[in-house]
């Protein structure tokens, strides 16, 4: 994702001072892992910093409309994403931090600048449901022959009914060794 960079001071210098954020960024997708999910009206954020007097603190929310394939029939799936965002920023350089390794904290950098492109990128890849489904009791495709079976029922599951010329018929008759 493009960066959002964020200016702390000199709106959040003082200590319980803080800033509401709202906006959309122009991003077509995001991902999650090897995944890509759409983006095409963009990514609203609604953020709020405050000034906790050691760091600056981000919350609030991110939300979209991704579009990806359906796990079981692989037709286009629409899903309203909205994630809580998160984030922490010392004040203070890391370096000058004590007991805190510098990959555990992140902080302002010299100009007192952060980027919430991450977090609100993290609040949509946490929202995404794990499996992505067209709907919630979508039946999938047939195993054997591929039909979607949202459609209907296809030849190889029924045992009746079953037009002889089918070229899948002979599928019913196909005996599996019994383990
Ligand atoms: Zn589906
Ligand atoms: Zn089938």
């Amino acid at each position: 994702m493009k960066p959002l960079i964020i200016e702390a001071y000199p709106e959040l210098s003082e200590l319980g001072a803080f800033r509401v954020l709202k906006g959309t960024l122009d991003e077509t997708s995001y991902r999650r892992g090897a995944e890509v999910l759409e983006t095409p009206d963009g990514i609203s954020y609604d953020l709020t910093l405050t000034n906790t007097g050691e760091g600056i603190l981000l919350s609030g929310t991110a939300s979209c409309t991704a579009h990806a394939s359906c796990a079981r029939c692989l037709a286009p799936a629409t899903l309203e994403i909205s994630g809580d965002v998160e984030g922490y920023y010392s004040l203070e350089p890391v370096d000058t931090l004590e007991g805190y390794e510098q990959d555990e904290f992140d902080c302002l950098d010299e100009d007192g600048k952060f980027d919430a492109a991450g977090p609100i990128e993290a609040a949509l890849v946490y929202a995404t449901p794990f499996v992505i489904l067209c709907k919630e009791d979508c039946k999938g495709l047939c195993p054997t022959c591929g039909a979607d079976l949202n459609e209907g029922p296809c030849a190889c599951d029924s045992s009746d009914d079953i037009d002889p010329d089918n070229p899948f018929a002979v599928l019913r008759n196909l005996k599996f060794n019994e383990e």
